[in-house]
């Protein structure tokens, strides 16, 4: 008997947000309106945060992010390359340019001893930009201390950790301005989504104005006795970022289930540890100043170890009915970066490697216990069948 299909991701949507979803449709209002207001604000009590934006996707929100941090041509930002291009891509839309540092080898974060090297031999860094790589929170303490030791801003990616705590803090409440994702495969889906987060009103409003087109909103708040409803200001070429009602109607009932659905995640992750122990991998490492989102299980191949390479691995999986993915392909490997600044591979060692060994697996809420086992069966027939 052919076994259907597991594929890599599923969003996890049931009659809650169908019904959400149905509800807005009637409403009349589909764009920016009551629901993604009320989105806003649970998202903020959720993380204990006095500012949320919800935004079209987390791309987006990262280039308000930059923007309202005052990020100008030919600045230079700290990053990752172990990440999605969108991560660094904003800092190229701002004409500024990613000084990408390698990452630690057991978390896969940025590092931050390279972080401090990078700080003492170069000019113009404004701020630094830590992706907390599968939900995982990044070394935050030594970015906040070197942060303030150059006075740069933190700009915080956390399209993967929905929800992480670092040291019994949530993240989101750390840097200046925090950045999820809810596009289709993350923690929380609304198909294509994002949420801006910051404690700082300043950088709030400055967001709030170059969502929309540039629209300032206080023009009627300050002086709403004499000026008419339909008259608007703008104030700076803005974007078209705002969320739509119909992406909150799914986010406000997802964000109801997002501790439910990490609760699985995480029992998954256990599952699979235990039973990956003693096949040639390294299974995911956990800091234990973090919290684990569980958005994705990436193992690392012990290739010494095996006759097979990891994209055999991968092919045998699918071959199996198993959907796999690879997180990341460095963007240092990708042509745009690598001709940009002349990488070459190994510029990235740590990357580099830990890209060559990574697999990820199916890790999400809907993938009952027969699904998992499945998982775990062909992972080991395949290793154990190529020692
Ligand atoms: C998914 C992802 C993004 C982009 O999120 P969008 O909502 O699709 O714009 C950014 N950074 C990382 C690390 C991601 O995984």
């Amino acid at each position: 008997m052919i076994e259907k299909f597991l594929p890599f991701a599923l969003p996890c949507i049931g009659e809650e947000e169908i019904n959400e979803v149905v509800d807005t449709l009637r409403s009349g209002w589909l764009t920016s309106g009551p629901k993604t207001k009320y989105f806003e604000e649970e998202f903020a009590k959720f993380i204990g945060t006095p500012h949320t934006l919800a935004v079209n996707s987390c791309t987006a929100g990262l280039h308000l992010a930059l923007e309202a941090i005052g990020i100008q041509p030919g600045d230079k930002i700290i990053t990752t390359p172990y990440t999605f291009t969108a991560t660094a891509e904003v800092i190229r839309y701002l004409g500024a340019e990613p000084l990408f540092v390698d990452i630690n080898s057991n978390t896969f974060n940025i590092d931050v001893e390279q972080i401090a090297k990078a700080l003492e031999t170069n000019d113009g860094i404004k701020a630094i930009l830590p992706v907390h790589f599968a939900g995982q929170a990044s070394n935050m303490d030594a970015i906040l201390a070197l942060a303030k030791q150059y006075s740069l801003k933190i700009v915080e990616d956390a399209a993967h950790a929905l929800p992480t705590y670092y040291k019994g803090r949530a993240v989101g409440t750390l840097g200046d301005i925090t950045v999820y994702s809810f596009y289709v495969t993350k923690t929380l889906a609304t198909g294509e989504g994002g949420m801006i987060v910051t404690a700082n009103s300043d950088y709030a409003e400055h967001m709030q104005a170059l969502r929309l087109h540039g629209i300032s909103k206080d023009v009627f708040n300050r002086s709403s006795s004499n000026v008419p409803a339909w008259h608007y200001d703008i104030i700076a070429p803005g974007f078209k970022y705002n969320m739509n009602d119909i992406a909150a109607a799914l986010g406000i009932q997802q964000l109801l289930k997002v501790n439910n659905f990490l609760q699985r995640r995480t029992e998954i992750a256990e599952q699979y540890n235990q039973a990956f122990a003693d096949l040639p991998m390294r299974t995911p490492y956990q800091h234990p100043d973090s919290t684990h989102a569980w958005h994705l299980y990436v193992i690392q191949l012990k290739l010494e170890e095996l006759h097979i390479d990891r994209n055999t691995f991968i092919e045998r999986m699918k071959e199996a009915g198993i959907g796999t993915s690879v997180h990341f392909i460095p963007l240092h490997l990708h042509t745009y970066w690598r001709e940009r600044y002349n990488f070459k591979p190994t510029d990235f060692p740590v990357a580099l490697d830990t890209y060559q060994r990574a697999v990820s697996l199916p890790i999400y809420p809907s993938m009952n216990n027969a699904d998992v086992q499945r998982v775990i069966r062909q992972v080991k027939a395949i290793l154990q069948g190529n020692l």
